[in-house]
């Protein structure tokens, strides 16, 4: 779907041709994206329940005769310039452009015939918060440079290569549900995803309620090693019931391999968490086809609980901004979202009840914690495509 020009497409317009010294041709979006279940199950084989929010990055671009691409951000500066090929250098001091020209190497390498091209990007995405800014950024530049190349690709093509583009180009080691998101996001929709088949359903999100984003504002740390060593007990628990992954398993397998001594008690929790957040993830898109939305928050209570108490990736800033929005007005659920550690909470709102809501929900947390609250209601929308200018 085309989305319609507003002020910040005029601004971007506006930017593009003050650097380049000409209009733009064409524009494009691709948005970010929240997990509203589903959380450390991809990895398992597992279901998540993501959609695509109402922040994206947008692209205006203008095709050129040579080979050269160019690229800026409103965002962050630095303006790069280089040439299409299959060996694209990076440059440390324009960290973001490696987004970019990691998804032009990739495509090269899938062989398709790119052309030159101008680029002007922005986004309201906030960068770094687990909404999937790079994401939204690696899929809005493969539609811009198809777009420039006049080639189509599905959607569930561009989002393997946007992924391909952040595991090979930039580096990160970020499974696909992020791009299929951004790439396959429906306005009024969540996608139920199965992570072993990467089949999509689009399941209605009710009418009345709203999707309230809160960033705690407490970076991430030590990620890397906590996440690998749930990842191991994952495993392991697995192998000791004889499957590949924990979708296979039961919670009455678990707990006969538990008793049998074939799991030790930690592996056992974060395995029971991983059964049951399936099991769940399944019950919620059911709550949703049924247009059920206090079930489907009861849901994400349970899903942050044992996140909390058995696979223990919560924090205090998660526990305390999940623990402030139960307590408030028209809150049907709340939950953390994301790997964890820090990073963001999703809540379910009545419509009526939002503004309220918010303004609770920043004050209670700012008494408590010194850092910078920011709260974004969404509601689902659609994925990348075209945008008026
Ligand atoms: P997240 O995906 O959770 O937002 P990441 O660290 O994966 O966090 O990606 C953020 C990075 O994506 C930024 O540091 C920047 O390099 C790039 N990025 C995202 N949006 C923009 C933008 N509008 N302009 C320039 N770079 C961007
Ligand atoms: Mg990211």
């Amino acid at each position: 779907m085309t989305v319609a020009a507003d002020a910040r497409t005029a601004e971007l317009v506006a930017f593009f041709t003050e650097i380049y010294g000409v209009a733009p041709e064409q524009a494009v979006r691709a948005p970010g994206r929240v997990n509203l279940i589903g959380e450390h199950t991809d990895y398992n084989d597992g279901f998540c329940l993501p959609m695509a929010i109402e922040r994206d990055v947008r692209i205006a671009l203008r095709p050129r005769e040579d080979r050269t691409v160019r690229v800026a951000s409103v965002q962050e500066a630095g303006r790069v310039s280089f040439e299409l090929s299959t060996a694209i250098a990076k440059d440390a001091s324009v960290p973001w452009a490696d987004y970019v020209k990691g998804c032009a190497q990739v495509l090269l390498e899938e062989g398709v015939e790119l052309v030159g091209c101008d680029l002007a990007l922005t986004g309201d995405v906030p960068l770094g918060s687990g909404l999937s800014s790079s994401a939204a950024l690696e899929v809005a530049t493969i539609h811009a440079l198809l777009t420039a190349a006049s080639v189509a690709l599905e959607d569930e093509r561009i989002a393997q290569l946007a992924q391909r583009a952040e595991n090979a180009y930039v580096g990160t080691n970020c499974g696909i549900l992020d791009q299929l998101s951004s790439a396959c996001g429906m306005e009024g929709r969540a996608m139920l995803m199965d992570c072993r088949t990467l089949v999509l359903e689009p399941v209605p999100v009710p009418d009345g309620v709203s999707v309230v984003i809160a960033d705690t504002g407490k970076r991430r740390g030590l990620v890397d090693s906590a996440y690998n060593e749930r990842r191991a007990q994952c495993e392991a628990g697995a192998a000791a019931l004889g499957v590949s992954h924990l979708r296979d398993v039961t919670l009455h397998g678990l707990r006969a391999a538990a008793d049998a001594g074939k799991i030790d008690a930690d592996t056992l929790r974060r395995c029971q968490h991983v059964v049951a957040e399936n099991g769940r993830t399944e019950a919620a898109a059911a709550c949703l086809r049924a247009g059920d939305a206090k079930a489907f928050g009861c849901l994400m209570d349970a899903s942050h609980d044992d996140l909390r108490a058995k696979f223990e990736v919560t924090c205090a800033e998660l526990d305390t901004m999940v623990g402030i929005a139960r307590g408030l007005d028209g809150c049907l659920g709340s939950r953390m979202t994301g790997a964890g550690f820090g990073g963001c909470t999703v809540s379910l709102v009545r419509d009526e009840a939002v503004e309220g809501f918010v303004a609770a929900l920043e004050k209670a947390y700012a008494a408590q914690f010194d850092l910078p609250v920011a709260v974004y209601v969404t509601r689902a929308a659609d994925g990348a495509g075209r945008l008026d200018i």
